[in-house]
């Protein structure tokens, strides 16, 4: 890849306020760029209407302006690669469905999410949505008629079981996770019809010619997903670039819950960008 071409992006997704765990990870993703001669959009992953509130996209573009971030693409500056609000993007992710439908790699399933739970033999890792049993892989239990239109009716992208998903990460190194085992068939249009989060980030990623993926750790497991989504899609992946969680004092991932690390009541409180990022040496 040649400087000039590094694509990266930050993709926070308007449910909460932004706390210093994301301000690490859109950092880095800064750097990476800066020192790559590249730079990064933004993205809006709005996706999620149930949880998403308006206030927020103000609140976290405020917030990301003041913690120094700076972005050449996005919903407020627009660029080549717009509309970058994902609930304005919804005709790339029918087109993408369309694919995966065409090419047999996703099937319709019924199963609500109480079955699913009752089909497993295991409890799940923590914040990992249960491996599916596979009740409707190859079921020829009821005709789909239409589309993902139609209610109650996940759509889910099937995995090759026992296959190992393998990628270098930039910051973890040598990874592995095996189809089936790690991670089970995921969901990729909603039976409330909304595309899933794999679908869309797929989809943008690709459309936005992103070639460096910066996030969390805790999306490493999507990541493989997302590698077979690619594939099945006969779309070049981009490379990846996971930063380790931050933990509060207890030992807990950080998360939007936790309002006196949210970038906005820091400020309140006197402290600056700088404070914070020496805070990260230490
Ligand atoms: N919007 C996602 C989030 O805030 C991040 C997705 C990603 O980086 O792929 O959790």
């Amino acid at each position: 890849m040649t400087a000039a071409h590094y694509r990266g992006r930050i993709a926070p997704s308007p449910t909460g306020l932004l706390h210093v765990g994301h301000a690490r990870t859109f950092w880095v993703a800064q750097e990476r760029a800066q020192a790559a001669g590249g730079a990064v959009v933004l993205r809006n992953e709005d996706l999620d209407s149930a949880r998403f509130k308006g206030e927020f996209v103000t609140a976290m573009i405020e917030d990301m302006h003041w913690f120094g971030l700076q972005w050449r693409e996005g919903p407020d500056v627009g660029g080549p690669f717009g509309p970058y609000t994902q609930s304005e993007r919804r005709n790339f992710y029918q087109a993408t469905f369309e694919k995966l439908r065409e090419g047999g790699w996703i099937y319709p399933c019924t199963c609500s999410r109480q079955d699913v739970l009752r089909a497993l033999q295991a409890p799940h890792a923590d914040g990992e949505e249960p491996i599916y049993p596979g009740t409707c892989r190859d079921s020829s239990k009821f005709e789909v008629q239409g589309s993902k239109l139609e209610k109650r009716i996940n759509w889910r992208f099937r995995v090759p079981d026992g296959e190992a998903v393998c990628f270098t990460d930039g910051g973890f190194g040598e990874l592995r996770f095996v189809a089936g085992k790690d991670f089970g068939d995921f969901v990729i249009w909603r039976h409330d019809d909304v595309p899933s989060y794999q679908l869309a980030v797929v989809t943008d990623d690709a459309a936005m010619q992103i070639t460096e993926v910066v996030r969390g750790a805790d999306l490493l497991l999507s990541t493989a997903r997302q590698l077979l989504l690619y594939r099945a899609l006969k779309l070049e992946p981009p490379a990846f670039y996971h930063c380790p969680l931050m933990l509060d004092e207890s030992g807990v991932r950080l998360a939007k819950r936790h309002d006196a690390l949210s970038l906005k009541s820091l400020r309140e409180r006197g402290t600056t960008p700088e404070m914070i990022r020496a805070s990260w040496k230490t």
